[in-house]
């Protein structure tokens, strides 16, 4: 079967904790890269997720801590935006927080956007007060669910109440910008009880939304108990979640994301651009003028590395301006924006139409997954994801590449 054809439906992940290894070339629109600093730590592994992280012990935090901060202070580049992610940077004592925003200081006063991930369990309000204070305006809560069945089913250790709690905390705190990632798809789930997520996730103070489906990845504990719901039905709280967002507000900009206007994520949308980043710390991913690099996924080995002074990168890739510009297309296609040809060229120094298959996109457009987007004179700009066409996003981006 072609790929066109294959009807493989969108399971949508929750997105890398780092930029992911998938990036490409490209200049942010104001030329600045965003900064990324990973805290591979959290309190407890949950079973569905493939994302480097080890348990939270505060010796080697301690150590961890301070390399990342020695190596933030010599950064001298201005950053656009600045995401701090995990692993569960939220588990980190008040003190190790405190470490890490004062070396963060001059690129936080500089960017646009500073963002903490954190989880229900370990953010408190002292924690909170210490993350405004430091310059963050932006919170990434990872709440997953508001039913406390399913938050015990995906081995988080808070309830419903608890991520209800924090999210007012973070509002009483002074935080405008918050967000919430949600999980769904979990075995005997009905678009009922999805709705009530939903309904509880609009009603409250969140500018920012991301849905997820559960899915198995290898070498995670729900991999090997094929925990799954079918593609049909996937797919029909996933285009649910499109109808039910958007007509709360809620504005669908990418595959997995939906926020209030002005309130979506700049980090992520120069990823999704293709724009550069710079990775701190273990298992983090720097992408600059065309080379990719992987930091160790190993925070003993990172250290060890570090005070050895070795390489940190486990990986580097130099990536062909062709390789970047299909990369660059295959990432601004999961916009609901899609792929804009001038913007396109700008970033990647090559027309579409010169590096991607016309017949190929004819055929998505056909099968009515792909739409012109046209400008006011009637000329075609560009392309992106009919509302149908999110549902099959993975085959089409992946067709791009
Ligand atoms: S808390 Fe987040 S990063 Fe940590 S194991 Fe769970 S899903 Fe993964």
């Amino acid at each position: 079967m072609s790929r066109t054809r294959r009807k493989t439906l969108h399971y949508a992940r929750r997105p890398p904790a780092s930029p992911p290894d998938r990036s490409g070339a490209g200049r942010t629109l104001d030329g600045r890269p965003g900064l990324y600093i990973h805290i591979p730590f959290c309190r407890r592994k949950c079973p569905y997720c493939d994302f480097y992280s080890v348990p939270y012990e505060s010796g080697i935090a301690t150590e961890y801590i301070g390399i990342v901060t020695k190596q933030i202070r010599k950064l001298n580049t201005k950053f656009s935006s600045v995401y701090i992610g995990g692993g569960t940077p939220s588990v980190l004592s008040p003190v190790l927080l405190r470490r890490l925003l004062d070396s963060l200081r001059p690129h936080l006063t500089a960017s646009d956007e500073n963002t903490v991930e954190g989880n229900p369990e370990s953010l408190d309000e002292e924690k909170l007060r210490i993350l405004y204070a430091g310059g963050i305006n932006r919170l990434s809560i990872g709440v997953q669910s508001f039913r406390d069945d399913k938050l015990e089913f995906l081995g988080r250790i808070h309830d419903s109440e608890r991520a209800q709690a924090v999210i007012a905390a973070a509002t009483a705190c002074g935080f405008i910008n918050t967000g919430i990632d949600l999980m769904y798809g979990v075995p005997g789930e009905t678009l009922k009880d999805w709705a009530q997520e939903l309904r509880i996730a609009a009603g409250s103070s969140v500018k920012h939304i991301s849905c997820y489906a559960l899915t198995c990845e290898p070498h995670t504990r729900f991999y090997r108990l094929r925990h799954s719901i079918s593609q049909e039905h996937g797919a029909r709280m996933y285009s649910y979640t499109m109808k039910f967002l958007n007509a709360r507000g809620f504005k669908h900009y990418e595959v997995s994301n939906y926020a209030r206007v002005r309130y979506r994520c700049r980090h992520n949308l120069a990823y999704w651009a293709n724009a550069p980043y710079v990775g701190v710390g273990a298992s983090a991913v720097s992408y600059s003028g065309g080379i990719r690099m992987k930091n160790v996924s190993d925070v003993a080995e990172y250290i060890r590395r570090f005070k050895g002074d070795r390489a940190l990168a486990a990986g580097r890739e130099r990536l062909s301006a062709r390789r970047r510009a299909k990369e660059t297309a295959a990432l601004n296609i999961r916009r609901a924006s899609g792929i804009d040809f001038k913007e396109f060229k700008k970033m990647s120094g090559f027309h579409f139409w010169e590096i991607e298959d016309r017949r190929q996109i004819m055929q998505f457009i056909r099968l009515r997954f792909l739409s012109y987007r046209r400008d006011r004179a009637g000329s075609v700009g560009g392309i992106a994801l009919t509302r149908r066409g999110f549902l099959y996003a993975d085959s089409v981006s992946s067709a791009l590449l």
